[in-house]
């Protein structure tokens, strides 16, 4: 029978209560690592944080409440890789206490009411199927519907390869909303952490009228080697990061996450939503603000030019509909069009 000494010595404590920095190598205690917004305290590593983290960080205490947590993915493909897609849910979400890689509801910032959407990297890479899709839509349609802005941190390895073409299609589902939220002036914050990519940053996430991203956040479609074979050539050093994207006017602001609550209050004062029936006032001029309105614009003019090419007549069709299309319309500068907010 083992014989238990009173005063053995303590164990040093759980392995888990220190982790190491990928940067600079320190280890660090992970009660100071939540103390300090999961940010080291030695080199400023931005480390992955969880939805709740995340809520607790960007919203007034208690505000927000989730909406359409009861969705969850079904297995339309009936897809199986090492092991069934079912499974991989169950799996993700035993992991993370999370039914799906998404969260979205309404809270409020510094006061601001704001429509929230939230990815987790953690539940199978942050991807993008059916039901994530659908949260972000959702969170878009109620901001626009709320007159509220909408506001998502993304953090997603892209389409979820499970769901297929259905993953694809959310691309256009959740960028559809974005034209509607643009032409009724109600802003879209679109806040990039480590990591955005593929077909998240391909849709919604790099079209916010205000793009900020986490300090050395990996952004981008592809991976890096992919990347540079695709075109043939040797990108720079760090071409995926948010500080090369802000340098490349990609990203408008990249913010370490202690200000990150700061500026996005800062941001949402500055751009208020536009008072509802104004829009209606705004003629075509509201389409050439922001990302949307110009890549709209952009590819109204191009549609002009093919349909003229094609003898159709396009002006014509723009102007009994909406209003929103003439091309003189489109090509004034977009700075008379700032005035609506
Ligand atoms: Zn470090």
């Amino acid at each position: 029978m083992p014989i238990k000494f009173p005063f053995s010595r303590r164990r040093a404590g759980p392995a888990d209560a220190w982790t190491k920095c990928p940067s600079c190598d320190q280890q660090v205690f992970n009660r100071q690592l939540e103390r300090n917004l999961r940010v080291c305290p030695t080199c400023g590593h931005h480390f992955r944080m969880g939805i709740g983290e995340r809520i607790e960080l960007l919203c007034d205490e208690g505000s927000f409440v989730e909406r359409d947590a009861g969705l969850t993915s079904v297995d339309p493909l009936q897809f199986v890789d090492q092991k069934p897609y079912p499974e991989r849910i169950e799996a993700a979400h035993a992991k993370t206490g999370l039914s799906e890689a998404a969260v979205w509801g309404i809270g409020s910032v510094d006061g601001h009411p704001v429509a929230l959407g939230l990815f987790d990297f953690r539940f199978m890479g942050g991807s993008m199927g059916s039901v994530v899709g659908e949260k972000v839509a959702r969170c878009l349609e109620t901001a626009l519907t709320e007159r509220i802005p909408a506001v998502i941190v993304a953090a997603s390895g892209g389409a979820r390869m499970q769901e297929g073409t259905l993953s694809l299609l959310q691309l256009a589902k959740t960028t559809a909303p974005l034209v509607r939220l643009d032409e009724a002036g109600v802003p879209f914050v679109s806040i990039l952490t480590d990591p955005t990519t593929g077909g998240v940053l391909a849709s919604f996430a790099s079209l916010g009228d205000v793009i900020v991203a986490e300090p050395r956040a990996l952004i981008g479609f592809a991976g890096a080697r992919v990347a540079s074979g695709t075109v043939g050539e040797e990108l720079p050093e760090g071409f995926q990061t948010a500080e090369f994207l802000l340098e490349h006017g990609f990203v408008d602001l990249v913010v370490p996450r202690a200000e990150l609550r700061a500026t996005l209050a800062r941001i949402l004062r500055l751009l208020p939503v536009a008072v509802a029936g104004d829009e209606g006032l705004l003629d075509g001029t509201a389409r050439a603000w922001g990302p949307i309105g110009a890549l709209s614009g952009f590819a109204e003019r191009v549609g002009g030019a093919v349909s003229e090419t094609i003898g159709i007549d396009a002006q014509a069709g723009a102007a009994a509909g909406n209003g929103n299309g003439s091309r003189e319309h489109l090509a004034e500068p977009p700075a008379e069009a700032g005035e609506r907010r």
